[in-house]
């Protein structure tokens, strides 16, 4: 079941990311707020409800500080664009923990953030052997800090076990309904599940309420465009953009986050589904725009 109209999606995009995003690898990638600020524009027109952020320091390194989300948050707005902005607290292994959670501080605040629902441990790539703890404790009280500051939790789900944490903050009330979920199928480089119909099969058979709970799909690389169709299908929301991929097809870099989110939005309407307005997505979310 899902809470979405039948004839909708909700469509994220993720413009910058923390690790994989390099201009190296893709020089399209937006890196300062004045880029991401204007991409973000780009998807919104596109369709795109709901921007996932990571911010880059002046020398393009993933960073927590708050002056920098506050500008790209401000930014944003500036140029008349409405999407629901989601900072990330997963930011990227070159910044400490602490540090990640600072974007909440950020003014006008973030309407969203990510939280990954457990520990991770890069097991390959170039930051192997970092981790990033995140446990019972560490999930609840960051999720006392959103609730306190009225930012809604993107709960992002890496393997089956991390939607015991999900049950577990449901049951300590650290959560307003509706609840957002949304699974992160194939990376394994730091321990989340393959991607796979399967998996996300399971995940969504396994999410612990159903019936108040939005749950989105991504994936990365090669997996990302057929995971998230299958989320469309489905009836979930979905993630594209350069954070989980940076291809348009095989061999073929993207050109714009904008051109990944259209391609999703075509997609969506050969199957009968629109996108959601970001204010339509509020009104289902429960969140009040900043
Ligand atoms: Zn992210």
């Amino acid at each position: 079941m899902t809470l979405i109209p039948e004839d909708k999606v909700i469509i994220t995009v993720a413009t910058t990311g923390g690790v994989a995003g390099t201009r190296e690898r893709n020089p399209n990638v937006p890196e300062t707020p004045e880029e991401i600020a204007k991409a973000t524009h780009d998807c919104w027109k596109e369709g795109a409800s709901i921007l996932h952020l990571h911010a880059r320091d002046k020398d393009g390194i993933p960073t927590g500080d708050p002056v920098v989300y506050s500008e790209i948050h401000s930014r944003i707005r500036d140029l008349g664009c409405e999407i629901i902005i989601q900072d990330t607290t997963g930011t990227g292994p070159q910044v400490s923990i602490e540090d990640r959670i600072r974007c909440l501080n950020a003014v006008p605040k973030p309407e969203m953030a990510s939280l990954d629902m457990g520990t991770m441990v890069r097991n390959s790539g170039p930051y192997e052997g970092t981790y990033s703890i995140r446990y019972g404790k560490t999930l609840e009280d960051w999720a006392l800090k959103m609730k306190r500051a009225g930012v809604k939790p993107c709960m992002e789900v890496f393997s089956l076990s991390n939607l015991r944490e999900v049950k577990n903050l449901i049951s300590k009330n650290l959560l307003e309904k509706p609840y957002y979920v949304e699974f992160v199928l194939g990376q394994p480089y730091h321990g989340g599940i393959d991607a796979s119909p399967k998996h996300l099969n399971w995940f969504i058979e396994d999410l612990p309420e159903p019936q108040d709970t939005i749950w989105g799909v991504l994936s990365t690389g090669k997996d990302q465009l057929p995971l998230t169709t299958m989320g469309i299908v489905l009836g979930g929301s979905i993630r594209v953009g350069f954070e989980d991929n940076l291809f348009y097809r095989k061999g073929e870099l993207a050109k714009s986050n904008a051109q990944l989110v259209a391609r999703s939005v075509r997609i969506a309407k050969e199957l009968g589904k629109v996108p959601l307005t970001a204010d339509e997505t509020r009104e289902l979310l429960g969140i009040e725009k900043i």
